[in-house]
């Protein structure tokens, strides 16, 4: 499945170039091209879906090997792997990529704001036991 208006869809198709890194009947990966860092790179589905929960599980299997191989090749040491759901959740193309930065130093690569709340034992309980239900 393909989107004509997604500019991932059009850079799998080859009708927006990219600096391709590997490709295979489900995966495609490729340097982002405004990097944090050197080595950013990007890992997508074939499969055109916005957000995680919309692509099948036989088209995500593949993504997180070929972001390690990334990681790897890159010689990052430390890296992050991301993927973002929705606009507040800082997604900006709605075709689903995981992001494999490299986290060469404090200055470069991605930041995060991690505003942990406090625990409540009570709450985890309950929420555990509803999640578990629905699983
Ligand atoms: P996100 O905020 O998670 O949706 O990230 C989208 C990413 O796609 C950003 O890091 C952009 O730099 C990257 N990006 C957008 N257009 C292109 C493109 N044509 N080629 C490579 N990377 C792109
Ligand atoms: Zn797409």
């Amino acid at each position: 499945m393909s989107s004509a208006a997604c500019i991932f869809c059009k850079i799998i198709k080859g009708d927006i170039p990219s600096f391709k890194l590997f490709e295979s009947d489900k995966v495609f990966a490729f340097l982002d091209i405004q990097p944090l860092s050197r080595g950013h790179a990007l890992v997508i589905p074939k499969f055109h879906g916005a957000k995680l929960t919309d692509i099948p599980d036989e088209d995500l299997t593949e993504l997180l090997p070929v972001a390690k191989k990334i990681a790897q090749a890159s010689g990052a040491v430390d890296f992050n792997i991301l993927q973002n759901n929705g606009r507040i959740a800082h997604q900006e193309v709605d075709h689903v990529h995981f992001h494999m930065i490299p986290k060469p130093n404090e200055k470069e690569g991605m930041k995060i704001g991690w505003p942990t709340q406090a625990t409540d034992m009570d709450k985890l309980k309950s929420l555990h036991e509803e999640l578990k239900a629905k699983m």
